[in-house]
């Protein structure tokens, strides 16, 4: 059963590009508001340098800034004051006077006589702040007031002499209310991008995943119909998913051929053991009916029933033969073998077991040619090829071996005079259980069960080898081997 999930993989994908947008949002915006801030802070830093610069020019008309003449400054401020007793007398005036022309709204000015006595403030509570560094912006942070504050030395435009202080104050609630709305305006605007991303990544990777949907209903159909192996995906994304698709495909066309050639190998093994099962069966009756007592029944049956047994034994070889030698490769790594040698083995038990047949092997080269592969396994392939040669060969009986070296190869032609393959079938030959239909037809197991060069194929592959067949129907047949030599020490 197909377990549900919740999360559909658009939405994971989704949700984890959205957290990196997010992030990266997130650190812009903190450095948006890092270089606002700053602005801002500058901004106000600049103001109070301002205003106090224009301030001490407006107070330098004076010739001094004393008590004496708070009035004749007030009046020139034309502004409203009052004045404040608290041991020492201070005017506090209004800033909504002429003094607004000089100072924005947000600052505060308090001005002082040469001795940094208090003369006039438009802010008692400010006018406590002492006079800092004179020509220095500094920082104030106190429960009373935070923000810059700037302090200056008037001096008389006539007597070029120092006749007072002003500090010009900028308070920060400005700054905080400008800071404030920043951190809104940045929050809201990335829930709005995000909903809008998350939106279109949403989008975006539902479309982007439509192949893959596509690929999993196809699994799906193949799960509900496993031996439906002419099933194909056929996606047409060109992404990965085609590329995905397209392996896929290949790997079940892969298994349909072998689920065919396997069905058609059991189709012909049970074919071929029919017959000697049927001739084994038939004589065995024949004797339990009357043939114990005539020896000459009794002994035609049992060779009879011996030789049948005896292909049945050939068939169960070959296959055991095929994955005996598919097992075996790693255990023989390294080990070297005179080919001459193992050619002249097979072509003795050749000449033994076949009489008839001239068996021949022609070398240009006198020398020693090795090679690195297992003995077994090349002689093995000699005699299937040679086999071959004798099996598929009914006029002419001479079978071919030449062995050469070309560069770093040796090579090995094995030839025969007999049927040939035709071109359909020389693009098959190699594939396991595949008999041409003249092979297929023979009625005895002589002709093989197309396993001989699969056996062949599957040594070549170990050892890095290469195989070429070149046949002319009714005129015969050319296996070539090309093995990589090794120099004799
Ligand atoms: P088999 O055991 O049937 O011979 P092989 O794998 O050795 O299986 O060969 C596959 C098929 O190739 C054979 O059935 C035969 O039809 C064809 N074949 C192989 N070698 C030869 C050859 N020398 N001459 C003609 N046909 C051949």
């Amino acid at each position: 059963m197909i377990k549900c999930f919740k999360k559909s993989l658009s939405k994971k994908i989704s949700l984890t590009s959205l957290q990196w947008v997010l992030l990266i949002l997130s650190v812009f915006n903190l450095l948006v508001y890092i270089g606002v801030t700053r602005v801002f802070l500058a901004q106000d830093r600049y103001n109070t340098e301002q205003a106090t610069e224009v301030v001490r020019e407006f107070l330098s008309k004076e010739t001094s800034l004393t008590e004496g003449n708070l009035l004749d400054l007030l009046e020139q401020f034309n502004a409203t004051g009052s004045l404040v007793e608290d041991g020492n007398k201070t005017y506090v005036f209004d800033k909504q006077g002429g003094i607004d022309d000089l100072i924005f709204d947000n600052q505060d000015v308090s001005i002082y006589d040469k001795n940094k006595q208090l003369v006039l403030t438009t802010n008692k509570v400010l006018s406590t702040i002492k006079i800092g560094k004179v020509g220095e912006t500094t920082t104030h942070r106190s429960p009373a007031f935070s923000g810059f504050y700037q302090s200056e030395k008037v001096y008389s435009k006539d007597s070029r002499e120092v006749i007072g202080y002003v500090t010009v104050y900028q308070g920060f609630a400005s700054y905080y209310m400008a800071r404030h709305a920043l951190v809104a305006i940045l929050l809201v605007s990335e829930l709005i991008e995000a909903c809008l991303i998350f939106k279109l990544l949403m989008v975006v990777s539902h479309r982007s995943l439509k192949p893959l949907r596509d690929f999993q209903a196809f699994l799906e159909e193949l799960s509900e119909n496993p031996s439906d192996l002419a099933l194909r995906s056929d996606i047409k994304s060109g992404d990965d998913i085609e590329k995905l698709s397209a392996t896929f495909d290949n790997m079940l066309e892969q298994i349909e051929g072998y689920a065919k050639r396997q069905t058609r190998f059991v189709s012909d093994v049970s074919h071929e053991l029919r017959t000697p099962i049927a001739v084994i069966k038939g004589h065995l009756g024949l004797l339990q009916r009357w043939g114990k007592d005539d020896p000459e029944i009794l002994c035609e049956s049992l060779d009879a029933a011996y030789h049948e047994a005896d292909r049945m034994s050939i068939m169960v070889n070959d296959m055991l033969d095929m994955v005996r030698v598919q097992g075996s490769f790693d255990l023989h790594k390294g080990e070297i073998t005179d080919l001459r040698q193992a050619i002249e083995v097979v072509l003795g038990n050749f000449r033994i077991l076949y009489p008839d047949f001239r068996f021949s092997l022609t070398s240009t080269i006198d020398d020693c040619i090795y090679a690195e592969i297992y003995k077994h396994h090349f002689e093995q392939a000699i005699l299937i090829l040679i086999d071959n040669g004798v099996k598929y060969s009914s006029g002419s009986k001479n079978i071919h071996v030449t062995l050469d070296v070309l560069g770093d190869d040796a090579i090995v032609k094995v030839r025969d005079e007999g049927e040939g393959i035709s071109q359909d079938d020389l693009n098959h030959i190699f594939e396991r259980f595949y008999r041409t239909d003249k092979s297929r037809n023979r009625v005895s197991t002589q002709g093989g069960l197309g396993i001989g060069l699969a056996i062949l194929k599957q040594i070549v592959d170990a050892y890095n080898l290469k195989v070429s067949v070149s046949s002319v129907v009714d005129e015969g047949t050319e296996f070539t081997l090309v093995i990589p030599r090794v120099m004799a020490e």
